[in-house]
């Protein structure tokens, strides 16, 4: 039994807890006034905890021999398995993304408050560790109202992103403070501003579409999904899934959405035509009814140079073309992000060349371990993140 202190009480950190309480006294650091605080707001409040598919592609930063151990210690369905082992039961949906079945990310954070709950745990909260030194014997956490001891530690801070909800730099600090590094940190999954006022008169509207990041016209990278117009430009899990790739590429970029990328061209000539046909007198503006959700239609219409209350029956086949040009490829210049403190993840972080990958541990500063997102790792939109901090809670919680 020796006594290990774990700063921060977040997805990876609570994990690394329970872990090594099966061995080893624990004391439990959380800057905030209770443990687990953002993992209420994760997935629109449901908590998407992991995702089927989830493997070390389905990452960045680090290279994939990094987070390999801790994938294939504790994958998907071996998370799954642990969180039924502490009580809750889970739902797979089609697309690989797991939620807790009470669709409550408040679900999945009682079940670790109660499995956090034994007599070897101490947890501390409205407590943020300030300093780490290290002494022969081990390590000193210096906090607000007093220094533990502890003979090991684990930094478990998290990242910068979502800073509404309490991430912060400190864990990068504590970590620097004995010789770690830490990358360029910038966010990802992230919502994206755009240059023109179509998304503001859409706000609210959600499309599926197949998207490409463009500059200079060149593709820099293309997914599918769901887009969600906003105030500013756009967000979704499609969205979050590109804006690595607009945050790092600079100026010039152009998001293009095919907002009806099953349809052959063929056919949506064929709907158009029929549409100006079959109700010559109904407003131009009505064009795309039936075709894309109405205010959507109506504004991919005014895009493509169409006049609202031309008759349908006066539209010239060269605005119906541009209206079907326009659904295939509705462009919105990239001209920034809604940054660090609205991300979902950080990207960049503790350089991952100094942790030992199968233990976690240190290779600067023995007895030190680092889990979570507070290393150089993220993942994609769709319960990778969650993931990697079980994964990693779990390794480092093992203390090798
Ligand atoms: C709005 C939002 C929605 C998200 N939805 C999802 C989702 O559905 N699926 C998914 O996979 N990922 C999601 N994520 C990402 C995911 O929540 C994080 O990647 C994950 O929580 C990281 O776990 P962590 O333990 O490393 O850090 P955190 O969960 O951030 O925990 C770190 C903890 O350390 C504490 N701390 C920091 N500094 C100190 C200090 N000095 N002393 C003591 N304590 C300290 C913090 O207060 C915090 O409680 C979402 C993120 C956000 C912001």
């Amino acid at each position: 039994m020796s006594r290990v202190v774990i700063i921060g009480g977040g997805a990876s950190g609570m994990t690394a807890a329970i872990t090594a309480a099966e061995r080893h006294d624990v004391t439990l650091l959380e800057r905030q006034s209770r443990v687990g605080r953002k993992l209420l707001s994760t997935g629109n409040g449901r908590c998407n905890l992991t995702h089927l598919g989830a493997g070390e592609s389905s990452y960045h930063g680090a290279p994939a021999e990094f987070i390999r151990p801790a994938l294939e210690a504790f994958g998907a369905e071996v998370a799954r398995d642990w969180f039924r082992s502490l009580g809750l039961l889970t739902v797979a949906e089609p697309d690989g993304r797991v939620y807790p079945y009470s669709d409550q990310a408040g679900s999945v954070l009682d079940v670790l408050r109660y499995a956090l709950r034994r007599e070897n745990i101490g947890i501390r909260t409205a407590c943020p560790a300030t300093g780490l030194i290290r002494r022969e014997d081990g390590f000193r956490v210096e906090t607000e109202s007093g220094a533990i001891d502890a003979e090991r530690v684990i930094v478990a801070c998290g990242g910068a992103a979502g800073g509404k909800l309490g991430g912060v730099t400190d864990g990068y600090r504590l970590l620097e403070s004995l010789g770690h590094r830490t990358t360029k940190l910038y966010p990802a999954l992230v919502q994206l501003k755009t240059g023109t006022g179509y998304p503001k008169a859409l706000k609210g509207v959600k499309a599926q579409a197949a998207l490409t990041l463009l500059r200079d016209g060149e593709p820099l990278a293309r997914t599918r999904g769901e887009v969600l117009f906003t105030e500013y430009g756009v967000s979704g899990p499609a969205v979050f899934d590109l804006s690595r790739w607009a945050v790092t590429a600079g100026e010039g970029t152009v998001l293009a959405l095919d907002l009806l990328p099953d349809l052959t061209e063929g056919a949506l000539w064929d709907l158009l035509t029929a549409r100006r046909r079959m109700s010559p007198d109904l407003p131009g503006e009505e064009l795309l009814a039936g075709i894309l959700q109405s205010r959507l239609g109506r504004m991919v219409y005014k895009y493509a140079g169409g006049k609202a209350g031309t008759p349908m029956a006066e539209l010239p086949d060269g605005l119906l073309r541009s209206a079907a040009a326009a659904c295939r490829r509705f462009e919105l210049p990239v001209t920034g992000d809604l940054g660090l403190m609205n991300a979902q993840v950080t990207a960049g972080g503790v350089d991952t060349k100094d942790f030992d990958p199968r233990t976690l541990g240190s290779r600067i500063c023995p007895g030190l371990y680092a889990c979570g997102e507070v290393l150089d790792v993220d993942g994609d939109c769709g319960g990778y993140n969650l993931q990697w901090a079980w994964a990693s809670g779990r390794l480092a919680g093992r203390l090798l």
